[in-house]
């Protein structure tokens, strides 16, 4: 059993990266998924989320409304604490729940807070990085949603550093000035080197 963590910035390229290493085996265990699935309507954490926070802070639909949440722990740290002690124990469980169903022999975690996180950084054997430049960061993230330059640019101020990343990696896949077919051939040597080692 090989337990990858796989992180980087917005726009790296992790969730490219998470599929090709799906198409060699390994299952995906999507730490993010797993926290929107929590928060969507009937999920799990909204009674302690409205408990803790008011019921305004659920919307029409019945789903955590995330804009105001994010205003709200913003410039709060301590309500940014309040709100990660009900969701972390949660998303630690139905990761744990998820990789314990996998029949296959590679898991990867892909946890956004990876290297932030020193209790999530020993659930996992490796690390892996997928690291660019800042400007493909951005040019990625135009190319698929409608946020501004400037809203990408405060996302990736607000995320680990690619210094701090890249330090805490075993594996950094280099996504950057290389095609798909590139990063292929990327992920398929770090596979050959990591699950299928020559004897
Ligand atoms: P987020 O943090 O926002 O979820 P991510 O790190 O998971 O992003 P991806 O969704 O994998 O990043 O990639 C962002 C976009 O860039 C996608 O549209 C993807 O197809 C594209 N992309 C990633 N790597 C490459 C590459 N080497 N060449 C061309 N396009 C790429």
């Amino acid at each position: 059993m090989l337990r990858i963590g796989l992180t980087g910035g917005i726009g790296s390229g992790k969730s490219t990266v998470a599929g090709l290493l799906m198409q060699r085996g390994a299952t995906l265990v999507d730490a993010d998924a797993i926290s929107r699935r929590l928060t969507e309507p009937g999920g799990a954490a909204l009674a302690a989320i409205t408990a803790e926070f008011g019921a305004e802070i659920v919307d029409s639909s019945g789903a955590l409304n995330r804009d105001r949440m994010r205003q709200r722990v913003f410039a709060d740290v301590a309500a940014k604490r309040r709100l990660e002690a009900i969701l972390h124990p949660m998303i630690v469980a139905e990761t744990q729940r998820q990789a314990d169903a996998a029949a296959t022999s590679v898991i990867v975690f892909d946890v956004p807070l990876l290297v932030e996180s020193a209790q999530w950084r020993g659930r996992v054997d490796r690390i892996l990085v997928v690291d660019c430049e800042e400007s493909t960061q951005v040019a990625r993230v135009l190319a698929r949603s409608g946020l501004s330059a400037d809203a990408v640019l405060v996302i990736i101020a607000q995320q680990a550093s690619r210094a701090l990343r890249r330090a805490c990696a075993d594996a950094v896949i280099y996504n950057d000035a290389v095609s798909l077919d590139g990063l292929t051939h990327h992920v398929e040597a770090l596979w050959q080197i990591w699950v299928r080692p020559k004897p």
